[in-house]
């Protein structure tokens, strides 16, 4: 019953979002992969320009393997470009390259959200890995209170993918002005980065969405298990 319950039925929307969002962040990338920027500028060496020009000269600049793997890792100050980012002269890779250097500012300012959501890191991974066997457990011997702190433990996974929404949004707007503000695009261009970074905001939305479902979903379980 707990497996195969109707109750999966409320995850639909967010699942089709993250299935919409996940093909719609692939294809606007690869679209405006294809187009080259105007300066024909890599996005390792646009990665270089705008860390000098901020004055953010401890960050370093490494490939990672994958595709849409780019990330700034905080603990390292390492910003990781993907090889389709770091060697490509295009307008996505201008585009995903300076979000990621909108971490890099918003780490080095101190950027609340950031911050916030960096301390979350650790409790919401413990609360995800606990909540489901402790509601599972807790359901299985009808005890509302496992049910509610299984519960509780999943609300803080719930959190952490509500606070990155601000964290990821922030970056992207900081990254179109960065690059329109240092001319390293144009006006034009700015469309298509805008496009990239709003497609990838996507999968941040969807994967709040299918949390905050999932999470809606455990409530309505262990009210209906309480009744029982
Ligand atoms: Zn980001």
């Amino acid at each position: 019953m707990f497996l195969f319950d109707p109750t999966y039925i409320i995850l639909l929307p967010a699942l089709i979002l993250s299935l919409y969002a996940s093909w719609k962040v692939r294809a606007t990338f690869s679209y405006f992969s294809q187009i080259p920027n105007s300066r024909r500028i890599t996005g390792a060496e646009a990665a270089r320009i705008l860390l000098g020009a901020l004055g953010l000269h401890d960050v370093k600049i490494e490939l990672t393997p994958g595709s849409l793997t780019d990330h700034y890792d905080p603990r390292t100050k390492t910003l990781r470009l993907s090889e389709p980012v770091y060697y490509s002269p295009s307008i996505s890779a201008l585009g995903v390259c300076a979000h990621e250097i909108g971490h890099a500012i918003q780490h080095a300012q101190g950027y609340l959200p950031l911050v916030f959501r960096s301390t979350l890191v650790p409790v919401a991974a413990l609360g995800t890995n606990m909540a489901f066997p402790l509601f599972f457990i807790g359901f299985l011997f009808g005890n509302p209170s496992l049910m509610t702190i299984g519960i509780l433990a999943f609300s803080l996974g719930v959190l952490f993918y509500i606070v990155t929404l601000p964290v990821e949004i922030n970056a992207s707007k900081r990254a179109r002005e960065l690059l329109l503000s240092s001319g390293m695009i144009t006006a034009r261009e700015a469309e298509g980065v805008k496009a990239v970074l709003n497609s990838a905001a996507l999968t941040y939305l969807a994967a709040a969405a299918m949390a905050l479902l999932q999470l809606l979903r455990l409530i309505l379980l262990a009210n209906m298990r309480r009744r029982d």
